[in-house]
């Protein structure tokens, strides 16, 4: 099998090609990456070919040994599905957690994204805090969230309980909320590491005036995700545009946690 036809690689680049269509990526913004089950990346061990050790720059091991495909840096999502091996390619990790080597794509002598660094330490946070359940990770610019980011006040709890306050699907969605870190310098250590640490009590974190990341167990969950999040946030710019005329008429906390006591969800704020 070709490994562009694996399951997970077909799923891979056809989240690459929503994500495009819904206007998240303009020119190389975001990157996506998934961690590959042993299941899936054995019957492909005859396609990969084994590059030289580099160092990851972070510390995973949690995730040694373990094998990613992940976007190539300056790759374009609107090239993946008919370019995936020069825009998508797999790395595994070696058993210290500390080195990646290339396995297949990045062709034409690319390399994975300027935010492993990031991928990798939000993939150990999740993986440790979903019970090894999840396994994408995916970093896009939607136009509305980040327009939020400049009306309301830059803290978790206030856009977790706006966003709640908006759609009723949200707090079924996301009910362990969205983290929110002010503008940082994108690709930092410093950010990765605040978003690592909001990382452990939520799937999905806004990054002011840039964007967001969101992280679930299957490619469905991690753009259900970000869709979800999106939508309410539009429903939000369009409300304030319109002045907020009855700020009183919306879905209250006692609202929201009437449904989370009706669906048996345990609400919590990052
Ligand atoms: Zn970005």
């Amino acid at each position: 099998m070709k490994v562009v036809k694996a399951p997970f690689m077909r799923r891979f680049i056809r989240m690459a090609a929503d994500s495009w269509e819904q206007g998240w990526h303009e020119r190389n913004g975001g990157n996506l990456s998934y961690r590959i089950r042993h299941s899936e990346i054995e019957p492909l061990f005859d396609k990969l070919v084994l590059g030289v050790w580099r160092p990851c720059c972070v510390h995973v091991p949690m995730l040694a040994g373990e094998f990613f495909a992940i976007t190539a840096a300056g790759s374009y999502f609107r090239n993946i599905p008919e370019d995936p091996e020069r825009c998508v390619g797999i790395i595994q990790l070696d058993e210290t957690g500390t080195a990646y080597r290339q396995c297949w794509g990045f062709a034409e002598g690319g390399c994975p994204t300027s935010e492993l660094p990031t991928h990798l330490l939000n993939h150990q946070v999740r993986t440790l805090a979903s019970g090894g359940i999840d396994r994408v990770l995916h970093h896009a610019h939607p136009v509305d969230i980040n327009a939020l980011t400049f009306a309301l006040p830059l803290d978790s709890e206030t856009f977790t309980r706006r966003l709640w306050a908006t759609i009723s699907e949200c707090a079924l969605v996301f009910p362990d909320g969205v983290g929110v870190l002010a503008w940082d310098v994108p690709g930092s250590v410093e950010l990765a590491l605040a978003t690592a640490d909001l990382m452990e009590r939520t799937h999905a974190v806004v990054w002011a005036h840039h964007g967001i990341l969101c992280a679930g167990a299957t490619f469905d969950d991690a753009f259900g995700l970000m869709h979800t999040i999106e939508k309410a946030a539009a429903v939000q710019v369009r409300v304030l545009a319109m002045g907020d005329p009855r700020p009183d008429q919306r879905i209250t906390d006692e609202d929201v946690n009437r449904l989370a006591q009706y669906y048996g969800l345990r609400l919590s704020i990052p």
